[in-house]
């Protein structure tokens, strides 16, 4: 999970962070984070299908206009579905640091 190039922020971070980014819920700093990823790693946005609306809603904001509902839903959505994909993924490899509490997501099965 990840782009090969060493970032500050580390790619599943960003991702756990963009619902806030999307919502303008974060503080300055960590959006600057998440600018500064999206400038370095367009790979793994590419990878999620994400870059380009990530791109649209980054302008859309600069700009001063609403996000699209149905942009932000969009891209929600993918996120979700991601996510998901991760944490099954995350915990076949990491059993001793379990990721951080979720949305509220079915009780994972540890299987071992
Ligand atoms: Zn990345």
């Amino acid at each position: 999970m990840s782009c090969g190039d060493p970032h500050d922020t580390e790619c599943g971070e960003v991702l756990d962070h963009l619902y806030e980014f999307l919502d303008n819920e974060m503080a300055e700093g960590d959006c600057a984070k998440l600018r500064v990823h999206f400038e370095e790693c367009s790979p793994c946005l590419e990878k999620y299908g994400l870059e380009q609306a990530i791109k649209a809603l980054i302008k859309r904001s600069c700009g001063c206009d609403d996000t699209p509902a149905d942009l932000r839903t969009k891209v929600l959505a993918r996120i979700d579905s991601i996510r998901a994909g991760q944490r099954s993924a995350q915990a076949a490899a990491a059993s001793a640091d379990g990721p951080p509490a979720g949305h509220g997501a079915p009780a994972a099965a540890t299987a071992e």
